[in-house]
């Protein structure tokens, strides 16, 4: 679809935990889609589901790692979460407003602060509140950051959601529809085995390679003794990065081939064999790299 009025992009979806963003999500979408999110060891990966509309293609990212960190773990994954809310078009922050406002909301706040990207301010569960009730909290979110919007919804009870869907809209730039309309979620077996391998190479070489890597599955296929074959490319933008992730010996790929697949193996519960590559690829902008993180194929 090449028509200059529709629009797509990505949206991050931030907020506490419990405060409703996976119902709202499956409410967008009008059906359950994140399969994986109950397990604790995917909960650290982005999982996007797409949005198609007649005038807009909206790409929804998880975005867990906002919260505050707890472990060292944590703090690659505020890191990983950060560099997200820049390359994304919009953040969709989603609040409770049957809860008070608290350090967690403080905390994520204080992050958007450190990016220009739009945020828009969802206040969901509004089905539990009166009327009058929802002003005052709409003022205390107002007061504490520059939202572009602020929608009392109901994620539950589908109150609002066109609205929200409107304004996200627009803050969209035109763009092309990525995926076909039928696609909900872009084969979730994939990103997350993506996000497993991006996070163990930010984690085994520190700060020595940018968070600008991006990982592609190429291949994904069951084994004739049904063990599982999984062909990645880990994209560096330098030949000296290149190196690094290789390591002396190729013996940094093979620690970080062995975790991924332990992690994935973890998640899939069937055996893998893991055949990761590393390609040089320069000056990418930050959108193609996280569309290849994506599993979308441009040109
Ligand atoms: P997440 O942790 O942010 O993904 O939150 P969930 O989507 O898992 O929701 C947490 C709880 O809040 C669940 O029990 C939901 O049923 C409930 N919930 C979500 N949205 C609404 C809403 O709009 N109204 C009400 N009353 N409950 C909601
Ligand atoms: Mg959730």
């Amino acid at each position: 679809m090449s028509d200059k009025n529709f629009k797509s992009g990505f949206v991050a979806v931030v907020g506490r935990p419990n405060v409703g963003k996976s119902t709202l999500i499956n409410s967008l979408i009008g059906q359950k889609v994140l399969i994986m999110s109950d397990k604790p060891q995917t909960t650290r990966n982005k999982i996007m589901c797409v949005l198609t509309q007649e005038d807009a293609q909206i790409l929804f990212v998880d975005t867990p790692g906002i919260h505050k960190p707890k472990h060292k773990l944590g703090e690659l994954m505020v890191q990983t979460a950060q560099s997200t809310l820049k390359e994304v078009d919009v953040v969709l922050m989603v609040a409770d407003g049957t809860a008070s406002f608290g350090s967690g909301e403080e905390y994520i706040i204080e992050q958007l602060r450190a990016v220009r990207t739009p945020v828009i301010l969802a206040i969901n569960k509004i089905d539990m509140l009166s009327k009058e009730a929802i002003f005052p909290i709409i003022r205390q979110y107002q007061e504490r950051f520059d939202f572009q919007a602020i929608v009392p919804i109901s994620a539950l009870e589908h109150i609002q959601l066109e609205a929200l869907v409107e304004e996200i809209k627009t803050h969209l730039e035109p763009g092309p529809q990525y995926y076909p309309e039928d696609m909900i979620t872009d084969q979730p077996e994939r990103l997350v085995i993506a996000e497993m391998i991006r996070e163990k190479v930010l984690h085994l070489t520190r700060e020595e390679i940018p968070h600008a890597i991006a990982v592609e599955i190429e291949e994904i296929k069951t084994r004739p003794n049904e063990d599982l074959y999984v062909r990645a490319v880990i994209y560096v933008e330098r030949e000296s990065q290149k190196g690094i992730v290789i390591g002396a010996k190729g013996g940094l790929l093979k620690e970080i081939g062995r975790l991924a697949r332990e992690d994935v193996q973890g998640l899939l519960g069937s055996k893998v064999y893991l055949d990761l590559w590393v390609k040089v690829k320069k000056d990418w902008r930050n959108r193609d790299m996280m569309l290849r993180t994506l599993g979308y194929k441009g040109e």
